[in-house]
């Protein structure tokens, strides 16, 4: 079974191009949606943020305040880093027993999706990386258009933080181009699914 790790920068269509490939017939296991699981009460990442910060990190409702722990974490690199050290082998390691039961089931693929492949070093975990990139005016552009409720200066100061597209783009194997019509995007991802996982027989 291949196992393909999925990233981009924020905006760039990393979940359009799952939702492609998913429909394509690849198994997708969802860093963001493990992420959130754990952070459910009694989960593992929620346990580790109330261990960490205390009752003040839940909103009204007993949830995790992710939001705030979004502003507390971005606001403080250092801050980041600890964190994501300690929660990102949480999130491994169920995205790995996700991975270990798709192969028993006999997938031919399996595709992992995750934001920070590069930055988390899961890129080592996976037998290809693929990069959904898009050029940086498009990437503010459509990030502005999804999330309105981000000014401009935020939306520069969120892809700012994230490592250099480039960089991603240099250390993939495949960069799959999405700064044109979805159509064209879709066409490419098709094909490259039909070559690197399903050639004909
Ligand atoms: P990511 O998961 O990488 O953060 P999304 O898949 O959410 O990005 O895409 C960002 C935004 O751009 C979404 O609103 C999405 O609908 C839109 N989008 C994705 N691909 C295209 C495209 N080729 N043309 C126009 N808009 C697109």
């Amino acid at each position: 079974m291949k196992v393909i790790g999925l990233t981009g920068g924020i905006a760039c269509g990393k979940s359009t191009v799952s939702e492609v490939l998913r429909k394509e017939g690849a198994a997708i296991v969802d860093a963001d949606a493990i992420a959130h699981e754990l952070s459910r009460p009694g989960g593992g990442v929620y346990d580790f943020y109330v261990r960490e910060f205390g009752k003040g990190i839940l909103a009204a409702d007993g949830t995790l305040d992710r939001a705030g722990i979004a502003r507390r974490v971005f606001s403080d690199p250092a801050l980041r880093d600890e964190v994501n050290a300690r929660v990102h082998p949480l999130i491994r390691r169920t995205a790995m027993d996700r991975i270990a039961d798709l192969r028993e089931e006999g997938h031919a693929a399996v595709v992992l999706d995750a934001p920070l492949l590069f930055e988390a070093g899961w890129h080592r975990l996976v037998d290809e990386s693929w990069v959904v990139a898009v050029p940086p005016d498009v990437q503010l552009m459509r990030l502005m258009a999804r999330n309105p409720e981000m000014s401009e200066a935020e939306a520069r100061a969120r892809i700012a933080a994230q490592m250099p597209l480039a960089e991603k783009c240099a250390r993939a194997d495949i960069v799959i181009d999405n700064g044109g019509a979805r159509e064209d995007m879709m066409r490419f991802v098709a094909e490259l699914w039909g070559q690197r996982v399903a050639p004909p027989a």
